[in-house]
């Protein structure tokens, strides 16, 4: 063995020392309400399956049909062999859902960015992206071989001022956005941002992760919240959030998706969906549009949780979302915070530097329609029991 990982081994050990090294929790079962987590059963805010479909029964049951139709892994690439009826059929569902004329489905949200960003631009294009945006958004940036400009979180005079300068400098110009920022819960100023886009002649581009299965009738997402069907060019979504299993996806103009099938990467050179993915998703789906009772549970749910904390004297921040930031300050303090939570029975993760500037932790609570007021006001609970302790209220 040569010393060659040495410097692994050295970068490894700073971890350590920084005090940021971690091990990963174990969940020993699914991903629900309640969670066995390193042997304990502690109460679950830490999860994106804002609606309970990870563990919904006729989700389950629609993953092993798919695996008795169409088998375990799909072979090949969707440009080869790999493009299963079944996937077909999610992509129409799914432009229905959203009320665009055509879906592209990718396999996971990451790898949707970063497939799609680099596909709708080039050289002598410039992309404007907002500071918060999610990293792999930036990734997708980055892989791109446009220029790129930052504006201030959801500043649209910032924004307005980088289009003024520079959009005569290039072809095109795409503004990117989250619809709901993860951290904060706060929506993009969508309406805006589509009138900057068509005075300055830009396209426009919402990762809408966080917005799918959450706003809008039946959880169609941001864009029908803001009922701007039809003005925003690139509208992404997951598939393993709201919707609980996994994947990402463009919905577009029909000549997006065509553009895509020829040069998104991952669907040319990354292996399809699994057959029992894309069941248990198309289920979803339909769930999802036969009935409001999952986006209400989870509203009523975010709405119960989030006035009792108020209520308790907590600054939740401002988030418009089921995403529920409890502000605690210091870094130290809030991984101190939450480790106490899950001694006490509650699951929330500490948000610190990096993901957010130093000293402005943050639990972030997230809230599903799988939980049970029981659950929420035990978590209620110990919330307040650590916060005294700590002095946070
Ligand atoms: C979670 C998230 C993704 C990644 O989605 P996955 O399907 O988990 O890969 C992409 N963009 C945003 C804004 C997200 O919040």
């Amino acid at each position: 063995m040569s010393n060659n990982l040495e410097y692994l081994e050295k970068q490894v050990e700073q971890l350590k020392k920084d005090g940021v090294y971690r091990t990963l929790p174990i969940n020993e079962g699914p991903c629900d309400n309640r969670v066995s987590l390193d042997g304990k059963e502690v109460v679950n805010l830490s999860s994106n399956n804002y609606l309970g479909l990870a563990t919904d029964k006729k989700v389950m049951e629609a993953a092993k049909q798919a695996i008795n139709d169409y088998g375990a892994g799909t072979g090949s690439v969707r440009t080869i062999v790999g493009n299963q009826l079944l996937l077909e059929q999610l992509e129409e569902l799914l432009a229905e859902f959203k009320r665009e004329e055509a879906v592209t489905v990718f396999q996971s949200g990451l790898n949707c960015n970063i497939g799609a960003i680099q596909a709708i631009v080039n050289k002598g294009d410039l992309i404007v992206s907002d500071e918060l945006n999610h990293a792999s958004i930036i990734d997708g940036v980055r892989l791109s071989r446009a220029d790129k400009a930052i504006y201030k979180h959801s500043d649209m005079d910032d924004l307005e001022r980088i289009l003024k300068e520079k959009r005569d400098d290039y072809s095109n110009v795409l503004i990117i956005t989250d619809g709901v920022f993860s951290m904060d819960g706060d929506l993009a100023k969508l309406p805006k941002m589509v009138e900057l886009a068509k005075k300055y002649n830009c396209l426009t581009y919402v990762d809408d992760a966080h917005g799918s299965g959450v706003l809008g009738e039946n959880g169609r997402g941001t864009v029908d919240h803001f009922n701007l069907h039809g003005q925003v060019d690139f509208i992404i979504g997951t598939l393993s959030k709201a919707i609980g299993v996994i994947g990402g996806y463009v919905a577009s103009k029909k000549v997006v998706k065509e553009w895509l099938l020829h040069r998104g990467r991952p669907i040319l050179f990354s292996t399809a969906l699994p057959p029992a993915a894309i069941g248990a998703t198309l289920k979803s789906v339909e769930l999802l549009m036969k009935s409001t009772k999952y986006t209400d549970n989870l509203w009523e749910n975010a709405k119960y949780f989030k006035a009792k904390l108020d209520k308790l004297g907590f600054d939740i921040g401002k988030s418009e979302t089921p995403i529920t930031p409890v502000m605690v300050g210091k870094d130290a303090l809030t991984m101190e915070f939450s480790k106490k939570l899950l001694a006490e029975g509650v699951f929330v993760s500490g948000i610190v530097f990096p993901t957010v500037p130093k000293n402005k932790g943050r639990l972030r609570c997230m809230i599903s329609a799988a939980h049970t007021k029981k659950d929420l006001d035990f978590a209620v609970e110990k919330i307040e029991k650590v916060g005294r302790e700590l002095n946070i209220i």
